[in-house]
């Protein structure tokens, strides 16, 4: 027993109902054609691109923006061991005058 296919198809986006040489063949469908029309899918696939594109570029945003941090925090900590080295230093030489001012009292 053979099915005979139907000659068209409704397309499942645009709702119109087209030939099924307007379809892309997809073996797994019982029709043996996609659900969308060719033009259909063709904006399908470029929608598709350039919500992929605006992810990708999303992302090199936010690395861009995670490597700046970066940056920013390595120079903060620099700057926080630059400041912490002269806090020893004064510490140093006031440890160092206190004694000196000991020496003289005696
Ligand atoms: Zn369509």
């Amino acid at each position: 027993m053979t099915m005979q296919a139907p000659a068209t198809k409704r397309c499942c986006r645009c709702k119109r109902v087209k030939p099924l040489g307007e379809y892309h063949t997809r073996r797994a469908a019982i029709d043996g054609v996609q659900t969308y029309c060719k033009p259909c899918a063709r904006e399908v696939a470029r929608l598709q691109r350039r919500k992929r594109s605006d992810l990708i570029l999303s992302a090199a945003r936010v690395g861009e923006a995670l490597a700046q941090f970066t940056a920013e925090a390595q120079r903060l900590t620099e700057s926080l061991r630059a400041m912490h080295r002269s806090a020893e230093r004064v510490h140093g030489e006031l440890v160092a005058a206190g004694k000196r001012a000991e020496e003289t009292c005696v």
